[in-house]
């Protein structure tokens, strides 16, 4: 679904002087997958992510969305067309005054018949469970509504693919919770490929592979286990572990006898249990 090869990219100012904010990215996500990227604020995340449907090329690599190359013009409305991307703020995202209207944009940007935007809306509002909002102004809805009806708009373009830049970064927990349990639908029911950018741990959890990236290049990764069983990496670098993790650690750090890969709640109430 994704594939970047050795993905280098600069920001020139005005004085000239060049900074390299990507340099030598190499990710590859399969059809069907759930990946989190990770990174403290500046690691270069939000660049990689313009990458992903080519509202940014790379200086020097190359990056591949279902085979096609971000570089090729031919391929720029395939590759929005397949690759969705859900930004931070969701009062950037939102462009009409009733909801309806505002999933409608992305269809109707695309060409599509309007006899199958009315499907496709109803249906996309129905998976992100805002249906019953259809003829609301979006502007009275909370911070995670607002988030859902911009999910909702780029899944009306059917993609295979959505990249969400810290979707979660502006909204309450109960929203945040709302968001995610969506994006985590999407990824199970309708196998869309999730790419999840978050600094929040409990968010990468879910996902089948984490990369942390670290002043633009992947420093780590590996399985959400494999990534925060090694506690000590991933606070060298500023980063936090899951609570639970945490929790597990200095209580293995005391001589109590538990996994050093407990990533959940769930996880470490079995775990007690079974030292009772
Ligand atoms: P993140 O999303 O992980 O916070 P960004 O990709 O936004 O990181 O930024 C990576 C680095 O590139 C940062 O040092 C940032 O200051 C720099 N940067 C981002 N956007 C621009 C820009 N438009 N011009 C110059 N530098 C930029
Ligand atoms: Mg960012």
């Amino acid at each position: 679904m994704i594939k970047t090869e050795n993905v280098t990219f600069k920001y020139s100012n005005h004085e000239g002087s060049d900074f390299f904010a990507l340099k030598g990215i190499n990710i590859e996500v399969k059809e069907g997958e759930f990946i989190a990227v990770l990174g403290h604020n500046g690691s270069g995340k939000s660049t990689f992510a313009k990458h992903l449907n080519a509202l940014l090329l790379p200086f020097e690599g190359a990056v591949y969305i279902s085979g096609m190359d971000t570089r090729d013009e031919k391929n720029l409305w395939n590759i929005r067309q397949t690759a969705g991307m859900v930004f931070q703020n969701p009062d950037n995202q939102i462009v009409a005054t009733i909801v309806e209207e505002d999933v409608a944009f992305g269809p109707e940007n695309l060409g599509v018949d309007p006899k199958d935007i009315r499907k496709r809306v109803d249906e996309a509002l129905l998976t992100v469970d805002m249906f019953e909002y259809r003829k609301h102004s979006p502007h009275l809805l909370s911070g995670g509504q607002k988030q859902r009806i911009a999910i909702a708009g780029i899944l009306a373009m059917k993609p295979r693919c959505i990249i969400l830049d810290e979707p979660t970064a502006m909204l309450d927990p109960s929203g945040r919770k709302e968001v995610i349990e969506t994006i985590k639908k999407l990824n199970k029911e309708e196998n869309i490929t999730i790419v999840l950018i978050t600094h929040y741990m409990d968010e990468a959890v879910n996902a089948d592979r984490i990369y942390v990236m670290e002043e633009g290049q992947v420093v780590m990764q590996g399985t959400p286990k494999e990534v925060f069983s090694k506690v000590e990496e991933i606070k060298a670098i500023g980063l936090d572990v899951p609570q639970v993790t945490e929790l597990a650690h200095m209580l293995i750090d005391e001589g109590i006898n538990l996994p050093s890969d407990i990533l959940t709640v769930e996880e470490m109430v079995v775990e007690l249990c079974r030292l009772k």
